[in-house]
């Protein structure tokens, strides 16, 4: 199991999810995203904002996914 936080996961705060594989974390982290947006936290709303921008484009998307799975798959394992 690896951890990474929201911050970490182009979120807002420091809440950590943790998994076992990046896929599983992304949707963890999603999740978290769509509370947080239904709650309409500004913080989180504005990240939201950001992430909006980048999917307009699927390349700066894709490199930004392939960039989140390395930092995930370079992370240590959970003790
Ligand atoms: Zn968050």
């Amino acid at each position: 199991m690896k951890t990474m936080t929201c911050k970490q996961l182009g979120g807002a705060c420091n809440q950590t999810f943790t998994a076992n594989t990046f896929d599983e974390i992304a949707a963890l982290s999603k999740k978290h995203g769509i509370e947080m947006f239904q709650k309409g936290d500004p913080s989180h709303l504005e990240a939201m904002n950001e992430m909006q921008k980048m999917m307009k484009s699927p390349d700066s998307m894709n490199q930004w996914m392939e960039g989140k799975r390395r930092e995930f798959e370079g992370l240590p394992e959970n003790k």
